[in-house]
């Protein structure tokens, strides 16, 4: 009998209304045969966790499809090839693929890439080295135009994509100022990572500090969280200021309501107009060109000690589900990551 192998997947039970719980989700086993027909299977060794994994778990139009009630919670992965129905990968294999929570998974041998252990920490290939670290270098160069002695705010500076831009900005002569949640987290964005200052979006007096830490204004404004913090960072932006405007984390699980002293809608467009401000959505993908770019760019930082990198790993499958609303509500620390 040929051998079989346990799959553990994590499915997304049911659409969340507002935060995710753990009744949203569901884990399931499968037993099927080790070898697959076509492709290739994987063991898992560490998988993703992203804040637009939230977004997916939406119905409605997006950039990317939703997922359904049933189907596996997607994202990015890197696994050891265990078996192959494909020529071009062998056993032992260790390759960059798109398969979600799970702990075996079978997948088309086309979109995997080969990765060199030799070359960095595997892991890397989903953080610093991949798609968040890829998302903070495009957005920055191609929309923020970041130029020397200008003033960088960066929202969720301690994460995956803000940790980089951060010291992207440095690396171009900005002077740095990173918003992040809480003491161990700011301490990690200054003495760490080498920003100019650090402010904790939840102490009391937040307001006042955005402004004193930034007397000439904001040249530039990575918004990765949206909300309260967009509200205070929008009356202190430059003429001719750019927003790349990556993420709203804040704004994922729903709305807080808007409080009626602040500028409407109107309002705000007409600052746009009067400063020339520059806003742009994005997604990474719109830079898929960049990549080779960005990977020569980005590894000669970090081997050159200009980038630092810290990853959050999990330890369990089923621990995926508290971590993943843990990172909705900034309770990781760093690239989050599962080691299944
Ligand atoms: P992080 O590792 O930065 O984790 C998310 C962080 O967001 C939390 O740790 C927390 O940090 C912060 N956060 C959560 N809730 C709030 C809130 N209510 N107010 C303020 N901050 C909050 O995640 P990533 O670096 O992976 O992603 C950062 C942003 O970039 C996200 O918005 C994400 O959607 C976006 N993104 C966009 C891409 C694109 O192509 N446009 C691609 C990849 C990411 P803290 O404790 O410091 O508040």
């Amino acid at each position: 009998m040929a051998e079989t192998i346990v799959n553990r997947r994590i499915i997304m039970a049911s659409r969340p209304s507002g935060m995710p719980g753990p009744e949203n989700f569901s884990l399931e086993e499968v037993e099927e045969p080790l070898q697959p027909p076509t492709g290739v299977r994987l063991k898992t060794l560490f998988f993703s966790l992203d804040p637009y994994m939230r977004g997916r778990m939406d119905e409605g139009p997006s950039y990317a499809q939703a997922l359904s009630p049933g189907d596996v919670m997607e994202g990015g992965s890197v696994g050891e090839v265990i078996a192959s129905a494909d020529p071009a990968f062998s056993k032992g294999d260790i390759v960059l693929a798109y398969s979600g929570w799970q702990t075996h998974p079978v997948v088309k041998a086309k979109g995997l890439r080969k990765l060199d252990p030799s070359l960095a920490p595997v892991s890397t290939a989903l953080g610093v080295l991949g798609m968040p670290g890829m998302t903070a270098y495009t957005g920055l160069l191609n929309i923020g135009h970041p130029k020397a002695g200008e003033t960088l705010v960066v929202a969720a500076a301690s994460g995956a994509v803000g940790s980089a831009v951060g010291q992207i900005g440095k690396i171009k002569g900005c002077r740095v100022v990173g918003i992040a949640g809480g003491a161990e987290k700011t301490r990690y964005v200054r003495e760490e990572l080498g920003f100019d200052v650090a402010l904790d979006h939840r102490a009391p007096d937040f307001a006042e500090q955005l402004k004193a830490a930034c007397p000439q204004g904001i040249d530039i404004y990575f918004e990765n969280v949206g909300g309260r913090v967009w509200d205070l960072v929008f009356p202190l932006l430059n003429d001719f200021a750019r927003v790349p405007v990556c993420g709203l984390i804040s704004q994922y699980n729903g709305f807080a309501p808007r409080a009626p002293e602040l500028p409407s809608v109107p309002e705000l467009m007409e600052q746009v107009l009067v400063k020339r401000l520059r806003l742009q959505g994005f997604i990474v993908s719109d830079f898929s060109a960049q990549q080779n770019e960005f990977l020569h760019d980005m590894a000669g930082w970090i081997s050159s000690g200009q980038v630092k990198y810290r990853e959050d790993v999990v330890d369990g499958l089923e621990k995926a589900v508290p971590a993943f609303i843990g990172l909705l509500q900034g309770r990781n620390f760093g690239k989050l990551l599962v080691r299944p």
